[in-house]
This record gives structure tokens, sequence and C-alpha cells, in this order.
């Protein structure tokens, strides 16, 4: 038989926008970091990276499980004593309409089943710029075109209602509305989340509400459930361990559907068919669940300390550099500061990063508003970390743009 000549294999098309630049540019620091080079790691949301630890008491439950012989695999909704202490969990939130609840592999396949389970070709979805970018991800993936709202900076990064209300179509299915949020640190006003239940109400939309910051609020703000305020809007609620219980590397996450019974039926048993494809979330850290939810949140006013203090700095730090504005992030670990600079801030970070060693992910990757410029920043790092890091910054930006 002759040969065949070899041919390469390439990715498919619906990759061709997927980014997810947060990760994109790890691959830089790692370079950067091979040749001896000492990272300021500003770049990547995980708390264990840093002097934060998981609680051990979630640990002791998980670890219990798999003494218990938890390690099969578990019902594709996820294990009982999970899901009850997430129905418990949305009662606590104020969520009085649950239809359904179910534990995933991280918020992140939260994302990506809910997503696939609701979207048809020719539909869209709103999604905030700037956004966390697995949505845009996702969306990609799907084939589904992008329909995003603007975050408004002047507004301490509220969504723009009135952009919200031009974008929404004939195909709108839903809106994405992160809050806290990742990478402003923006909490929603009740005003807002009134306003965009009203208007989901009136336009139909599925609301996708990513709550999995919804412990660390660093003021005096009420973190408000959108699903609380519009019982009978059809709501999937995001949580997980991975911030509040600081478990990232466990992967869990769980979504709660709320709103009429009727209404999202169909929508419910679309996202069960999916689970059960892709048979179960991971089984021993289920049980963390309950343990994390219903036992002692000692860790919280401490995580909170610590991240107040650092978020104090780099507003310290913003408000006394030129070039640098920002708005104060009132939750979660991130600030997106904007820069004036005279070129793209993809160049500036990858710059900052190998001529000062400084990581952060530039704004472009977080689909900002075209024509303005600027960078996220992750205040994990403790405050030694941080200040070196800013000083980079500053020298790096007054020999750069004299
Ligand atoms: N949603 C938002 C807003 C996030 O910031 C993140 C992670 O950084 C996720 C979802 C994904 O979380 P998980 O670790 O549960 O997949």
């Amino acid at each position: 038989m002759p040969a065949t000549q070899s041919r390469e294999v390439t990715a498919a098309h619906r990759l061709d926008n997927v980014r997810y630049a947060i990760r994109d540019l790890a691959v830089i620091a790692e370079e950067v970091a091979r040749k001896g080079h000492k990272i300021l790691p500003l770049n990547i949301g995980d708390p264990l990276n840093f002097d934060f630890q998981t609680p051990a008491h979630i640990i002791e439950a998980v670890y219990k499980a798999m003494k218990d012989g938890k390690n099969g695999y578990a019902p594709s909704q996820g294990v009982a004593v999970a899901l009850d202490a997430i129905r418990a969990e949305a009662v606590r939130k104020g969520i009085t309409s649950v239809q359904d609840v179910f534990v995933t592999n991280g918020v992140s396949e939260t994302v990506d089943v809910c997503l696939t389970a609701l979207l048809n070709p020719g539909d869209n979805l709103l999604t905030p710029s700037p956004d966390y970018p697995l949505y845009s991800a996702i969306l990609n993936k799907l084939g589904i075109e992008l329909n995003t709202y603007s975050l408004n900076e002047d507004d301490g990064w509220q969504p723009d209602l009135i952009d919200v209300h031009k974008k929404i179509g004939p195909r709108t299915r839903g809106i994405v509305l992160i809050n806290p949020n990742n990478p402003t640190g923006a909490v929603c006003t009740r005003r807002m989340i009134e306003a965009i239940a009203e208007l989901a109400r009136r336009n139909n939309l599925v609301i996708f509400a990513d709550e999995i910051y919804d412990k660390l609020i660093l003021d005096d703000d009420q973190q408000i459930s959108i699903a609380a305020v519009a019982p009978d809007v059809p709501v999937v609620t995001f949580g997980g361990l991975s911030k509040n219980y600081l478990a990232p590397g466990w992967r869990i996450g769980w979504g709660i559907v709320s709103g009429d019974a009727a209404q999202v039926k169909s929508y419910a048993e679309g996202i069960q068919r999916l689970l059960r494809a892709r048979l179960c979330a991971n089984h021993p850290e289920q049980y963390a669940i309950p343990a994390a939810l219903e036992g002692p949140q000692d860790h919280l006013p401490e995580v909170l300390n610590k991240l107040r203090a650092r978020r104090d700095l780099t507003m310290k730090w913003s408000t006394s550099t030129p070039r640098v504005s920002c708005v104060a992030p009132r939750g979660a670990f991130y600030a997106f500061p904007r820069i004036d600079i005279p070129e793209g801030d993809d160049v500036f970070v990858k710059e900052l990063l190998l001529q000062k060693n400084v990581c952060v992910v530039h704004g472009s990757g977080f689909g900002q508003k075209p024509g303005t410029q600027h960078f996220r920043i992750v205040f994990l790092p403790n405050e030694e970390t941080l200040q070196k890091a800013y000083s980079g910054i500053a020298d790096f930006m007054r020999t750069r743009y004299k």
C-alpha cells in the first residue's frame, strides 16, 4: 500500500476566538521564571498561591469521605447531603423559588452546562464588558455571537442600563451578571439589581447570576442575590468552594435554578441531561459542601481583613501614581485600574513582565470597552509583595512614558 502523506492535525475553527488571557499570560511568565527571575504574580486569582489556607474542617470532611469509600462515581446531580446544603444556602440567600440544584466540577462547568443547555444557533446572550473571559470562551465554542453590555467605569463599574436595554434583541435569551465582579471588584447596588431583574422580566431573559465571590464583601455593602429579588424570573445562581472556601483545586461549584416552576421545567431537565452525559462532579470533594456551608465560618473575618488591607494599599498606590486611576474594589480580590498610555495594554503588560517581572493581565483580555486601557490586579499577595510590584510598575511607567 502506498504510504499516505501525513497531514497536520489542526484545531477546530470553533476555537479560533477562544482565548483565556489569564492563563495564556502565565505561559510567558513561566518562560521568564525559567530564566531565573522571580515573578511577582498579580495575575491568577488563586488564594492558595498566597497566605490563605483551606479551612481544616472542610479538608477533614473530604478525607473522611475518601476513607468511607466515597470514591466511586457520584449521582450526576450531586450527592444528597451536598444538594441539601446548597438548598439551605439558597434559603439563606433569600432565594424562595428554588426549582433545582446541582453540583459541578467548579463554576466553570456550571457555566458551560447552563449556556450549552440554553442557547441555539442564532441566539445570543448578554455578557458584561469587561467580562470574566470564561463566558466569551464558551460562547465562542458554541458558535454564539457575542453581545456585550458595558459596565460603566464612571458609575463604579455598575452595569450601564441604557446599554443593556439597547442590546436586547429578538434572539437575546439571557444576561450574565457577575456580582461581586471579576475583573472590577464592583458590588451591584440594590437599585441596579432590581432594574436588571425588571428588564429580564419584561424581555423573557434567563439571568445567570455568578455569585462565586458572594462572601467576599470588603465594605458595608449587602450582597444581594438577584434570584431573591426576582423569584418569578428564571435565574441560575452560581456558587462554589473555590473562592469563599479557599479550595479552587477541588473543582467544586454548583447551580441553583429558580423562578416559576412551569417556566423553567424544560430548561432544568436539559441541564440534568447534560449532567448525566458527563457522569458526575468530583465525588469525595462534594462532602466538603455541607461542611463549608454549615460549619464554622471562622476563616472569613481573617480573609476579609487581609483583603481589605491589600485593597487599601492598592488604592493608595493607584491614587498616587501618575497615569493610573482606579475605581475602588468593594468585593472579591481584583482591581481594574485604567492607564493613560500611548500604546496597547497588551504591550504594557508584556513589557512589564519582561522588564520588571510583575505579572498582571491586560484589560483587552477581558473584552474591555474599545479605546480604553486597563490591567487587572489580583491583590491576594501580601503587602510586601504588592509593595514591590507596585514600585516596579510605577518605575516602569516613569521610564517608559516620560
Ligand atoms: N466565575 C468567576 C467570576 C470567576 O472569577 C471564576 C474564577 O476565577 C469562575 C467563575 C470559575 O470558578 P471555578 O473555580 O469554580 O471554576
